[in-house]
């Protein structure tokens, strides 16, 4: 009997005019080894993880399945603030995926080998980063914040040149789209106008379909790009994670959390924190990734303008009332998502200065974010400097009264807490005690967090072991990207 996958190719990006892709066939890998493969996401996409797994080399994309057309994406953006021309330089999209239940995913090999915009790289990718990009975006999923998935990880068997040889790997993106807001600066820049509406409308066909053509249909997208933004970052806010490189090419217009390379989980609360190395002005800072998000969704806006209104004034006009409704939406999805982490239901005045003064106290005592709001869960204070402070215990008595004035039971409120303050993350030590045994073979230890990141809310006894912090000299913690 013939081995079945369960891929159900349609490509309609290769539809699109021609400058929007180059067709590219991904290098063969030498010895490809599946490490890490993605079971249950492999069942939520119709595939078969049998068979899938016992065919390393369509992951590795040493074999192109029936009905893939592999392609490498072009787009610009906006790195660190300075525009350029970009595209897919070591990820090739094998194609799109039509799942039983309907969706249509891409389905791309990160690491996958040189393309048309690899300039000066190779291609390809080393086997730490793309564990990491598994455990992370995994991780992601479990605290549910809309981002590309992981759906394995499969070593090459050649070495990556980078500081010194790395074992190389190759990982299996899964995404709703890899249209990001840096593909429509690319179609202004370098495509007419027929272009960019082109991918205008293939993006409102895919991830808006509900749109009314008969108003301002390019309006009514970029309002839900808006929208989706300003949700995605204020839980990337709540959940205390710092993507790292927010250019505008690794900003997603379908709302998905996309390209982990620096980010990382803060722990001590501090909004001026910053892990990546090379971000040595602080512009992705976690206080600053709101606003950024924002500047970003301006570029997004520019980019739109021609389909806005043909009178450049008008256009300009409406982009800019559109982009006002961006900070009130962020403002209102964040202090909605506080009030839950602090068991609240109902809205009142002076939620906002109840949840101000919190985190003022975090700061002060340099506290752990996630487990200062998982104590304040689960009431086990310890105690460390925040929980034993007079202004601390200020704070909590009007706290307390706050709780006191809702109608809902201090059990419907603990629940609450409980589903949104994580018990656990993808702390950094964590990541990398997990990279490191991996390194040597050893992928239980991978394994084994992802299993407890799977459900970040769960409170369970085998979470304890990962709510500890690093021993603090590790710290400052650093981390590298596009390697
Ligand atoms: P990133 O910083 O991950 O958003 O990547 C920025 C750009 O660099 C994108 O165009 C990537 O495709 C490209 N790039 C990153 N790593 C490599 C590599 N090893 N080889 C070729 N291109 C790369
Ligand atoms: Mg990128
Ligand atoms: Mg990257």
């Amino acid at each position: 009997k013939k081995l079945t996958s369960g891929w159900n190719f349609d490509n309609s990006y290769m539809r699109l005019p021609s400058l929007f892709f180059a067709s590219q066939k991904p290098a063969p890998a030498s010895s490809p080894e599946i490490v890490l493969f993605n079971e249950k996401l492999a069942a939520s996409l119709g595939l078969s993880a049998d068979t899938l797994k016992k065919d390393g080399d369509v992951l590795a994309g040493n074999r192109i399945p029936d009905g893939a057309e592999p392609l490498a994406q072009a787009y610009a953006g906006h790195q660190f603030g300075h525009f350029t021309m970009l595209g897919d330089g070591r990820a090739i999209l094998i194609g799109e995926h039509l799942t039983p239940d309907e969706r249509r995913i891409d389905i791309q090999l990160k690491g996958g080998g040189r393309t048309k915009f690899s300039r000066g790289g190779d291609g390809r990718a080393a086997l730490g980063p793309m564990l990491r990009e598994y455990i992370i975006s995994e991780a992601m999923h479990g605290l549910g914040i809309p981002t590309t998935r992981t759906l394995a990880v499969v070593t090459t068997g050649d070495p990556v040149i980078r500081e010194s040889f790395l074992p190389g790997a190759v990982l299996t993106r899964i995404a709703s789209s890899h249209i990001r807001v840096g593909t429509f600066q690319y179609a202004a820049n370098w495509g007419s106008i027929e272009d960019l509406k082109a991918l205008a409308d293939y993006a409102i066909k895919r991830h808006d379909p509900e749109i009314d053509e008969s108003e301002n249909a390019y309006l009514s997208f970029l309002k839900k790009v808006i929208d989706r933004q300003a949700d995605l970052i204020a839980k990337w806010q709540l959940a205390g994670f710092i993507h790292g490189v927010m250019n505008t090419d690794n900003m997603t217009i379908s709302g998905e959390t996309i390209d982990y390379g620096p980010c990382a989980f803060m722990d001590t609360y501090d909004p001026e924190t910053v892990f990546s190395s090379i971000d040595v002005n602080g512009r992705y800072a976690y206080g600053n990734q709101p606003y950024i998000g924002g500047w970003n969704l301006a570029r997004l806006a520019e980019s739109l303008l021609p389909l806005l209104h043909e009178d450049e004034e008008k256009a300009v006009e409406i982009a800019q009332d559109a982009l006002s409704a961006y900070s009130d939406l962020y403002k209102q999805n964040w202090l909605n998502g506080m009030r839950a982490k602090l068991g609240l239901f109902h809205q009142e005045e002076e939620d906002g200065s109840l949840v101000q003064e919190w985190l003022k106290m975090m700061q002060k005592h340099r506290a752990d974010y996630t487990n200062s709001f998982r104590s304040l869960t689960t009431g086990s204070y310890g105690e460390s400097a925040l929980f034993q402070s007079e202004e601390f215990g200020k704070w909590n008595r009007l706290w307390e009264e706050r709780l006191g004035r809702q109608t809902q039971s201090k059990e419907d409120s603990l629940q609450l807490m409980k589903n949104s303050n994580p018990a656990v993350i993808a702390r950094n030590h964590r990541v990398e005690e997990a990279i490191a045994a991996a390194a040597d073979g050893d992928y239980s230890v991978t394994e084994k967090l992802l299993r407890v990141l799977e459900n970040p809310y769960a409170y369970s006894p085998e979470q304890e072991e990962y709510c500890k912090l690093p021993p603090s000299g590790d710290q400052p913690y650093k981390t590298y990207c596009g390697t």
